[in-house]
């Protein structure tokens, strides 16, 4: 059964990252398709109590716009077994936050910065918040919200000499970085197979400059594979670590142990997938605990061996990642 859930709480977001939605947005959600704050505690604690949940991370969108947000992490650090808690976000706002979420329960954040450079942030993101999320960056190690990971995506001809830089500049602040290779789930329909950067080629430009061990933990569900960066310690005194997220030519399908739940209450059993459950219903039509824990155990059963990407057949999810839960 999925011990790791993620919890999309909004498809909303102050940023446009051109691999994920395009400039002026898409069609939200209606309000009233969004799952409530008691709602979202609710299932959260039906997938912790009946499901065998042991982490729970919070995404969308963009979580920290999502005025519930600190009630939801305090009233999932209330439940037993207490899941670990952690959070997925653009990092704006979250100056001002990470203090009341890390007081509220939350355990760790993973924070996205594709590039270091600000002109650069905005022609990725439309926006230009840059600063807004180094100040972030800084504010999440200050809460003690650790390790502190960043997440980035590297696209061809934008950002993709930065692989070097973007390392350098997570070890000299004890970040622990990712990168995602991009996959097809913008809500424009413009990820190209030939294109896209890959891990392969991400981690070719990290050797250039660095040397990477093998990292001897196990990765288990993980789905970052991970590397030693030799002669580098984290801020822990351990070794540091740099991960590449290789989900469409390394797919770590098979060990995938994450269900997802959506703003509007689905529940998909893998990004790619083409089908969901609608559990907001059945919450609004009264259905009990064990009933939905049964609906949403069946919607697990269904899962597929692999997302199938390279597969002629692959059809792209209608919902693209914000509106999923990344
Ligand atoms: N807004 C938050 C953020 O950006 O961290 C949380 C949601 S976002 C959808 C979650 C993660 O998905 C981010 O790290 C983002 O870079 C990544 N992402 C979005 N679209 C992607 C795509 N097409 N391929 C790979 N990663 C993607
Ligand atoms: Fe917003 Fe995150 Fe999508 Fe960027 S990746 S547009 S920050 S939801």
């Amino acid at each position: 059964m999925a011990t790791d859930l993620r919890v999309s709480l909004t498809d909303r977001c102050n940023l446009r990252c051109s691999y994920c939605m395009p400039p002026e947005g898409l069609p939200w959600l209606p309000n009233s398709d969004v799952l409530t704050d008691d709602e979202v505690i609710r299932l959260v604690r039906v997938a912790v109590e009946r499901l065998g949940v042991r982490e729970v991370r919070f995404t969308g969108g963009e979580p920290l716009i999502r005025p519930g947000l600190t009630k939801i992490v305090a009233a999932s650090a209330e439940l037993a077994p207490r899941p670990q808690l952690s959070l997925t976000t653009n990092g704006i706002g979250l100056e001002r936050l990470a203090r009341p979420l890390r007081d509220a329960g939350l355990d760790r954040v993973n924070i996205s910065l594709d590039t270091l450079d600000a002109d650069r942030f905005e022609r990725l993101t439309h926006r230009r918040r840059h600063h807004d999320v180094l100040a972030g960056l800084t504010a999440a190690v200050a809460a003690g919200l650790t390790p502190v990971k960043i997440n980035a995506v590297l696209l061809r001809g934008i950002n993709d000499d930065e692989a070097p830089a973007l390392l350098r500049f997570a070890l000299a602040h004890g970040y622990e970085l990712r990168f995602i290779e991009q996959m097809p789930l913008d809500a424009q329909h413009a990820w190209d197979r030939g294109t896209m950067i890959t891990a392969a080629e991400i981690l070719a430009a990290l050797q250039a400059e660095f040397t990477l061990l093998p990292d001897p933990a196990e990765r288990g569900g993980a789905p970052a594979e991970t590397w030693l960066i030799d002669g580098s310690t984290g801020l822990d005194g351990r070794p540091a670590k740099v991960g590449v997220i290789g989900s469409v030519t390394r797919p770590f399908c098979g060990d995938c142990d994450r269900t997802r739940l959506t703003a509007d209450g689905q529940v998909r059993n893998c990004l790619f997938a083409t089908e969901e459950s609608d559990l907001r219903s059945a919450l609004r039509d009264g259905a009990d605990d064990d009933e939905i824990a049964r609906r949403w155990r069946a919607a697990m059963w269904g899962k597929r061996a692999g997302h199938g990407i390279d597969d002629a057949k692959f059809l792209q999810p209608a919902r693209p990642m914000s509106a999923i839960g990344g």
